[in-house]
């Protein structure tokens, strides 16, 4: 599904993203497997420190940073000026007019 000119963000999260998940999502699943049909904790999912990789399946090894991310942005729970703060930090990248 392709959504305006916008390229998916990609890379690891941000530290801005991290400290969100930690601050308000500890108590809910934060990814979705589609491979194991199966939601997953923050704490469940594990870092391949070989690969430099974090957010993985517990299970299956996929990973799911994007998953993870992309709920960061759609999480119910978040304070609204919270997740245009993520947003705007998203952004810094851009020249701003
Ligand atoms: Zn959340
Ligand atoms: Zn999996």
């Amino acid at each position: 599904m392709q959504r305006g000119s916008q390229s998916p963000p990609s890379g690891p999260l941000t530290a801005d993203e991290r400290a969100i998940l930690f601050y308000y999502c500890l108590n809910h699943t934060v990814a979705r497997c589609l491979s194991c049909s199966r939601s997953y904790y923050l704490h469940e999912l594990v870092a391949d420190l070989l690969s430099g990789r974090t957010h993985l399946c517990p299970r299956c090894r996929r990973d799911l940073t994007e998953n993870v991310r992309s709920h960061v942005y759609g999480c119910g729970i978040l304070p609204d000026y919270v997740r245009e703060k993520a947003k705007a930090l998203r952004e810094v990248a851009r020249p701003s007019t």
